[in-house]
């Protein structure tokens, strides 16, 4: 296992206060806090100080799991961490507070200028989202992982013919969610999409009681969590014989992804990533039916920086993890969506996803 030790996380944001003009990061977002120390309850704050006398804050209940999770920093016990730690830095008369502006309410902030009157509280600008689009070495190995589970699950899925007419999408999605438990998943990502028939032309369709018929598309878009890190892959089958629709839409889309994968390479810029795929679907006619961006970052969080997408910006860095899932949805008819998981290398990008994408007739 190479994870890097959080106190080498805590030491990069270091780096970054005084690039944010600030002397100390109050740091509120759970899962900032999970990624800087390792504490995976459910009320944390930080203090990350310049001067490396960085403070975490839980409550009552997790005094225990705290000395076990997080031995190497100094410990405050208290019910509100993000109060109790800017009356800490109005205490010692810290004058510049970065905070997570992104994530801190209206009242939050209220509290926060409440507690420390004389200190100027600036936006840390979501330097820790920042920081976690790269991951080490050892973050691949639990996505990696991850993306095993959720293979062999439905691997497990196909054997069993549990995507089969009569079936309601409910049961499948149950069963394949299941499976993705017993192959190790501590959890599933996200609820478990299953889209028959004209629902599966709904991206983001929640599965119902309808029951799968012949000549259904059927999209399965699901993941498993493991070791707080999400795996994301999307599959789309064909009950029965495929029409010629079906066949061309489906090409169409396998192209588009195999194309958007290609361009995962050290510096590229978002846009040209996603237009990469998004060309292939608009030269086949299908650009207004593919309504989304092409991919997003996957780990800690299952959408997560960076945002592939004509709306993003900036380029890849090796070992960003990412999706990549372009879609064709046709109205009242059906969509395809194939997505994978993916690693940006220096000699081209790793697959973790790894079942098939050639049509599969069931
Ligand atoms: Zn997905
Ligand atoms: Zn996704």
């Amino acid at each position: 296992m190479q994870t890097e030790h959080t106190a080498v996380r805590r030491d990069r944001l270091r780096t970054q206060l005084a690039g944010l003009e600030v002397d100390a990061a109050l740091i509120t977002r759970l899962v900032n806090v999970r990624y800087l120390t390792g504490f995976t309850g459910s009320n944390a704050a930080l203090i990350v100080y310049a001067d490396g006398t960085d403070v975490f804050c839980t409550d009552g209940r997790y005094r225990t799991q705290a000395s076990a999770q997080v031995p190497d920093l100094e410990r405050v016990i208290e019910r509100n961490c993000a109060r109790t730690l800017a009356e800490r830095l109005h205490a010692e008369k810290v004058p510049r507070i970065g905070y997570e502006s992104h994530t801190v309410t209206v009242d939050g902030l209220d509290e926060l200028r409440t507690a420390a009157p004389n200190a100027t509280l600036t936006s840390a600008q979501q330097a820790v989202e920042g920081q976690r689009a790269v991951k080490d070495e050892g973050e691949i190995d639990l996505l990696r992982e991850a993306c095993a589970i959720a293979d062999r699950a439905l691997a497990d899925l196909i054997e069993r013919d549990g995507i089969g007419a009569g079936r309601s999408e409910l049961e499948v999605g149950r069963e394949l969610d299941g499976l993705m438990l017993q192959r190790g998943a501590e959890e599933r990502s996200f609820e478990t999409i299953v889209a028959s028939g004209p629902n599966s032309a709904v991206p983001h369709h929640r599965p119902t009681a309808r029951t799968l018929e012949r000549g259904d598309f059927v999209k399965l878009d699901f993941g498993a969590r493991h070791g707080g890190h999400h795996s994301d892959m999307t599959r789309t089958f064909v009950l029965g014989q495929p029409g010629d629709w079906q066949r061309e839409v489906y090409a169409v889309v396998l192209a588009a992804q195999r194309l958007g994968r290609e361009a995962l390479r050290v510096g590229a810029d978002v846009r040209d990533v996603d237009a990469a795929a998004r060309n292939h679907v608009k030269a086949a006619g299908y650009g207004d039916q593919f309504s989304h961006g092409l991919g997003h970052g996957v780990g800690l969080e299952i959408h997560e920086a960076p945002t592939v997408s004509y709306l993003g910006a900036g380029t890849l860095a090796e070992r960003m993890t990412l999706t990549v899932e372009p879609g064709v949805y046709l109205e009242g008819r059906g969509g395809v969506r194939i997505e994978d998981t993916l690693v940006v290398r220096a000699d081209g990008p790793e697959l973790l996803t790894r079942t098939s994408k050639d049509l599969t007739v069931l």
